[in-house]
């Protein structure tokens, strides 16, 4: 096991990773640009190091000086969180070069995954359901004819595309030609890529993304799903465990092949296979190489820490679980609270006045915010994360409404009153949303 590990993060998931760390008896170190000096993540580690000036760039994703930091304080393991550098295969790369290890994945499977195409290709090779379309790039002179085998309406993606831009939706083959011209040159211009692949447009699917974690041995399981449909410009707002749209025999399924799939690539480490669904079929769309934001939901009705899972791998050791060990209990949402005005969503950045987390039964707050500290305006504007769990969904929400009312943040704006509003919404009570729902509902309400 490792002596000391370096967390190339700040915020709550840094919090996170030292947690685990204390728990396990590893010492960590913590880095931070001269604008996060005073974050609570660098307190919480044993160690910090200034890596840079506020820019992300010249700090979080300066390589060189996070590899300086690694030299300096003899760490021999890097956790890279979510964001930032955790799916840069060329930066798991240079860390493996220097004989620290990248907690994560090989340098290959993050490439692989991190290429539009090459991840659909390779899910479809192993098993994993896809949304029926082009098998990668299309040509202009071909487009009327896949289109035409796939059915419209048809959704036109950029294969370097990111963030869910530069896509078009095509309704019919009279617009094929000039949307497809279209999404070429946008692709162009924002990717410096124009190639284009093209899909089934899926017209009121939900997301729901199942966890996986594998060792080094050949073993692999999954943790179930996550729902997250509740987005807002394809940034995801409110996640839960289990979906309201799933059962027990579904679950298993899709889970048995995404488990059985990671086995066959010799994946290691945690991730994530996110699948649209529609009219009871999974369609995968991407796999995200890393920690999620929303993992806590998962450890909450699974009672597995995948923070200490994705660590022991990482050294070599075995899973410490197997398939039947994992049992899905009660209900588990998170919300994620963002210092941004919650009417129109634009940043809050600024002084924390008077900070409240909410407590009490089934409550876990993760967070790196306190009363004094001022939130800069350089980075995610994610202050923190409410989990919140029931023995049932119901359960589950009369407990999130009374932890929302409890929780205070005073001196910036959060999107705490938004969520307020948001869950005693009766198809929120329902369970009954898809992708669309909280634009609409956004829409409606302004
Ligand atoms: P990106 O990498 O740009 O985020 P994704 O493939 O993950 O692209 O898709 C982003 C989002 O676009 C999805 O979460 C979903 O909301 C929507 N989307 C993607 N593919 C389809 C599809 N075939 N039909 C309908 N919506 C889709």
């Amino acid at each position: 096991m490792f002596d000391k590990v370096l967390i190339a993060n700040r915020g709550e998931i840094a919090m996170r990773v030292v947690r685990a760390c204390r728990e396990m008896g590893i010492k960590t170190v913590a880095v931070h640009s001269t604008a996060d000096a005073n974050a609570m993540h660098v307190r919480m580690a044993d160690e910090s190091v200034c890596i840079g000036p506020p820019a992300a760039k010249d700090s979080y994703l300066n390589i060189p000086a996070l590899i300086a930091a690694c030299e300096i304080t003899h760490a021999n393991a890097i956790h890279p969180g979510y964001g930032f550098l955790s799916e840069n295969a060329r930066f798991a790369e240079i860390v493996t070069a220097h004989n620290i290890t990248f907690i994560g994945p090989t340098a290959e499977h993050i490439r692989i995954m991190g290429d539009k195409v090459e991840a659909k290709r390779t899910a479809k090779m192993l098993g994993i359901p896809v949304v029926p379309g082009s098998d990668g790039a299309v040509l202009e002179s071909e487009a009327l004819s896949i289109a035409a085998g796939i059915g419209y309406p048809v959704l036109i993606k950029a294969a370097s595309g990111g963030g869910g831009r530069g896509m078009k939706v095509v309704t019919h083959e009279g617009e094929l030609l000039s949307q497809l011209n279209l999404a070429k040159n946008e692709a162009k211009s924002a990717f410096g890529d124009d190639t284009v692949y093209m899909e089934k447009y899926l017209s009121t699917p939900r997301h729901i993304e199942v966890q996986v974690l594998c060792d080094m041995h050949g073993n692999a399981l999954h943790l179930g799903e996550r729902d997250c449909s509740l987005q807002r410009r394809h940034q995801k707002v409110l996640e839960e465990a289990t979906s309201p749209a799933l059962n027990q025999n579904q679950r298993s399924e899709i889970g048995t092949i995404v488990a059985d799939a990671m086995r066959k690539l010799g994946y290691v480490g945690v991730g994530t296979v996110e699948f649209l669904y529609e009219n009871g079929e999974f369609y995968f769309i991407e796999m995200n190489t890393r920690l999620q934001v929303e993992h806590p939901v998962t450890e909450r009705i699974t009672g597995v820490d995948l923070v200490y899972e994705q660590i022991r791998v990482a050294s070599g050791e075995k899973l410490s679980l197997v398939q039947k060990d994992i049992q899905f209990n009660g209900h588990a949402i998170e919300l994620r609270i963002n210092a941004e005005d919650p009417q129109t969503f634009t940043p809050s950045p600024g002084t924390i006045k008077f900070y409240h987390p909410a407590g009490g039964v089934g409550v876990r707050v993760d967070s790196a915010v306190y009363a004094g500290y001022s939130i800069p305006p350089y980075y995610d504007s994610l202050i923190g994360k409410l989990i919140v769990y029931g023995r049932t969904r119901e359960e589950c929400l009369q407990r999130l409404r009374r932890a929302v009312d409890e929780f205070v943040v005073d001196g910036i704006k959060t999107t705490l009153p938004l969520f307020q509003r948001l869950i005693k919404e009766p198809d929120i009570l329902a369970g009954n949303y898809d992708i669309h729902w909280l634009e609409k509902y956004l829409g409606m309400k302004h």
